[in-house]
């Protein structure tokens, strides 16, 4: 039988990798987006399984209509892979309450609205919320707001293990750099530095991350729960 797996912001970046090993795998992947219409049509083109789905996620009721929807059609919802994030960089003093409150939104309203619909036409499965290593100890001042909503949705992690234990498993990874739309501007020697913090010297390529959640999501990870995974290359 193939799984039901719902990936936020899959239209580009991690969560389309993270879409697309669902996919080879045969599970039905609905492959939300918010703005990206064209990168998710085309990604699911390649694949019967695929289903583009637009929603934005910091949307109470889009959220609502989406979970609906997915009902629906499936009749439930084995897999939710929080994933659709944003990031403002810019200094501590050119933030303002409305940026820092979009990046909150996205990043940790946004979860809690898809796991506070989700669950409820989840009978068992996973869900897995995409943090970052900012979100504990590695800090970028001018993306503390991003920090901050990485740090949050650890916790959020934490507390629906506790509430969904045994039946639904929820688990977080923490991924250090990787080579998406996210890091286009960073500048050259920038980049440079932050390899040379980097144990394996290099950015993670998406893949690489999305092969993880596959496995947090399968049987083989059955006793993994309430966890945050590193996958950071070792960066110190
Ligand atoms: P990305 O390339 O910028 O892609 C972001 C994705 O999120 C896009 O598909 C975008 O869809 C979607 N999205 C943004 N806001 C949304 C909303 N309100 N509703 C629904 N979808 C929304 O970023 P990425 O690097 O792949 O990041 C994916 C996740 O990994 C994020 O949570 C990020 O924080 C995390 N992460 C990234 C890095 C890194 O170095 N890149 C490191 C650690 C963690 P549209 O294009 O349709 O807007």
């Amino acid at each position: 039988m193939p799984r039901v797996v719902l990936v936020t912001g899959s239209s580009r970046g991690l969560g389309a990798s993270i879409a697309k090993v669902f996919l080879e795998n045969k599970d039905i992947v609905y492959v939300n987006y918010k703005s990206s219409k064209k990168n998710a049509e085309n990604l699911c083109k390649n694949y019967e399984l695929a289903i583009p789905f637009k929603c934005d996620v910091s949307n109470e009721l889009e959220v609502e209509k989406m979970i609906n929807k997915i009902k629906e059609e499936q009749g439930h919802l084995d897999i939710i892979i929080n994933n659709a994030g944003i990031a403002k960089d810019s200094l501590v003093t050119d933030k303002t309450q409305l940026t820092f409150s979009e990046i909150l939104a996205t990043n940790l309203i946004g979860p809690f609205l898809v796991c506070k619909y989700g669950v409820k036409i989840m009978n068992k499965g996973c869900i897995i919320n995409v943090a970052s290593t900012n979100g504990i100890d590695t800090y970028y001042p001018y993306s503390l707001d991003y920090d901050a909503s990485k740090a949050g949705l650890i916790s959020l992690t934490h507390n629906l293990a506790v509430e969904y234990a045994p039946h639904i498993r929820v688990n977080a990874i923490a991924p250090g750099w990787i080579n998406t739309d996210m890091n286009q501007e960073l500048a050259e020697e920038y980049i440079k530095e932050e390899c040379a913090k980097i144990l394996l010297k290099r950015f993670a390529e998406p893949d690489e991350i999305a092969k993880v959640v596959f496995f947090l999501a399968s049987d083989d990870a059955s006793y993994i729960n309430g966890s945050t995974i590193r996958i950071d290359g070792g960066l110190k």
